[in-house]
């Protein structure tokens, strides 16, 4: 019986979006309180567990609405 191979994450990383206001109205970003997208990444060198801090546009009229942004790392 084979065991599976279990991944330990040496370093994490959280990436939060780079601009401070929207893309698409410009109207000011606000900081989501929790973290998404967390995935644990298997390199040639080591393993990372990596996450990103989502931001949100407060414009009610901005196209973007309810879309949250992501860093492009
Ligand atoms: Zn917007």
């Amino acid at each position: 019986m084979r065991t599976p191979k279990q991944l330990y994450p040496q370093t994490s990383k959280i990436d939060t979006y780079e601009l401070k206001t929207c893309p698409i109205c410009g109207h000011l970003l606000k900081q989501e309180e929790y973290t998404n997208g967390r995935k644990i990444v298997q390199t040639m060198e080591s393993v990372i567990k990596i996450a990103y801090l989502p931001k949100r546009c407060l414009n009610p009229d901005c196209d973007g609405q309810g879309t949250n942004l992501r860093p492009a790392g």
